[in-house]
């Protein structure tokens, strides 16, 4: 095993889970078991709750320009380990070194969106009367927890701790069971920033956790970030226990090519926005419809997905059982009549044959009721149908459940903005397959990719792990004026 058993982080220590339980840690590339992660209990996550009410007093009445001095720090922390994050990343999730990268350097972006917190959350002060002022400040919440899932295991992380935390809140975080060591070294860098023990703790675990930080009496608010079905148990758990909680789900993602769409430029961006993480993005390009006559801007996409190979710059899926679902669907839509243009099943990259590998999978001719154009596959998988018109791909668009991000392809500004304004989704993109808006513009989707109110980073983030306190001072007291007056 290369890495040490991964313990949980409780009070600024490492210590091992009541329940005695352990479930390997095995990286996707080359099927290696890299580690192995506590399958927690109630009684660690007690043991978090307990730290974390210990240390809100103190990190709650910190000045929050002193609290961000932490994070100034750890994103040092995270550029000097950049290599070693990186590489962990790929190890453990099976994405490639470069996209690893680019994750851990977004997860640096966050943390500088967090230093501005200061700048983002002075108050408002009114003299309503003569003599009567008014103010508002954001407070901390208290206890929060965040629950993550496998397919980004350093930037989802970095999506709420900086923000909570620098906010005055104290953390509980879950990282996925499939991907724990990433988050156990930003657990490390936050202790060498200076952070105060117990201010974040992670416990480590499946279901079982999930479900005791919902039912948890101390708990204020959670954060979700996985598939939707998962969001809606979390959701409604959490909130039925009087809990704050924003649950983000699972996507499926159009992109529609009009006839006008640079064909080079297109095509290159389609196969990226598939394939990008093995197509384990919530942003990923998963359904593409065609307006019109797009066979030339098909054959492109076709080209270049061939350019992109499993184990040179396509990463693996996360097992086996992804791989397998990720084929089923693929099997499916074959037998319905649709028409595989490129077909990545059963891909095998040498000297790694227990990797877990999809290549980049292009169907054509599929229609809007085939598993492949509904559901999230959640792989290196691009179904494309096709639409007289734009109204009709649209119609497509909006008739899908989920509602993460829509793109469209064209040189016209005006359909441009027909479709910005039609699409149901919370992110769009004009001429960019994967519309992720930087900080500090706020991540967030729509319909069933996002449950609760606001966006997870950004200023809107703000609102969602503080409360405001609204406070009126009569400062002439002697003067008896009424306060209406
Ligand atoms: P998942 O829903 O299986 O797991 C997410 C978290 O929930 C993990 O920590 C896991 O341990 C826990 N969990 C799993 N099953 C549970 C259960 N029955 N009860 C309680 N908790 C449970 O998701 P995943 O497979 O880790 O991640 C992939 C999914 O996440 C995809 O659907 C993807 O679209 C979605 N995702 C969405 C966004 C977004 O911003 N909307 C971002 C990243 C990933």
């Amino acid at each position: 095993m290369k890495y040490k058993p991964e313990q949980n982080f409780i009070n600024g220590k490492w210590q091992d889970t009541a329940s005695g339980k352990y479930l390997d840690v095995v990286s996707p590339l080359d099927g290696n078991v890299l580690s192995k992660v506590s399958m927690s209990d109630a009684k660690d996550l007690q043991d978090a709750v307990d730290a974390a009410k210990n240390a809100f007093q103190s990190w709650s009445n910190t000045p929050v320009k002193e609290r961000v001095q932490v994070f100034y720090k750890y994103k040092t922390l995270l550029e000097r380990d950049l290599d070693l994050l990186t590489a962990l990343c790929s190890e453990e999730n099976g994405k490639t070194l470069s996209e690893a990268r680019a994750e851990v350097e977004k997860s640096i972006e966050l943390t500088e969106f967090a230093c501005s917190i200061p700048q983002l959350i002075t108050g408002e002060l009114l003299e309503v009367s003569r003599g009567i002022e008014c103010r508002t400040e954001h407070v901390p919440l208290g206890i929060v927890a965040s629950i993550v899932p496998f397919n980004f295991p350093s930037m989802v992380p970095n999506w709420t701790i900086p923000n909570a935390i620098a906010l005055g809140n104290c953390m509980i975080l879950k990282p996925s069971e499939k991907v724990p060591l990433s988050a156990g070294k930003l657990a490390d860098l936050l202790k060498e920033a200076g952070l105060p023990d117990g201010v974040f703790n992670i416990v480590n675990g499946g279901v079982d956790i999930v479900e005791a930080i919902c039912d948890h009496p101390e708990i204020q608010a959670v954060s979700f970030v996985g598939s939707t079905k998962i969001a809606k148990v979390v959701y409604q758990r959490a909130t039925s226990n009087y809990k704050r909680c924003l649950a983000l789900g699972g996507a499926k993602n159009h992109l529609m090519v009009l006839p006008d769409a640079l064909p080079d430029m297109t095509a290159q961006n389609v196969a990226a926005s598939m394939s990008g993480c093995a197509g384990q993005r919530c942003m990923a390009a998963s359904a593409m419809v065609g307006v019109g006559n797009v066979d030339a801007i098909i054959n492109k996409i076709v080209e270049e997905a061939k350019k992109i190979v499993p184990g040179k710059n396509l990463g693996a899926v996360i097992n086996k059982q992804s791989q397998e679902r990720i084929e089923h669907y693929i099997d499916e839509a074959e037998k319905q009549g649709a028409k595989i243009l490129l077909d990545g099943r059963k891909a095998v990259v040498s000297g790694k044959e227990k990797g877990t590998y999809v290549g980049p999978t292009v169907i054509d001719h599929v229609t809007p009721e085939m598993s492949v154009a509904r559901e999230e596959i959640f792989g290196p998988v691009i179904s494309i149908m096709r639409a007289k018109n734009v109204d009709e791909a649209l119609k497509i668009e909006n008739a899908n459940p989920y509602g993460n991000a829509a793109s469209v392809f064209t040189q016209n500004g005006a359909m441009a903005r027909y479709i910005i304004d039609k699409a149901s989704a919370g992110m769009i993109g004009v001429n960019v397959g994967v519309p992720v808006p930087r900080e500090p513009f706020s991540f967030g989707g729509w319909n069933d990719s996002k449950f609760g109110v606001g966006d997870i980073t950004g200023k809107s983030s703000i609102e969602f792990w503080t409360k405001l306190k609204k406070t009126t001072v009569k400062w002439n007291a002697e003067a008896g004026v009424n306060w209406m007056s």
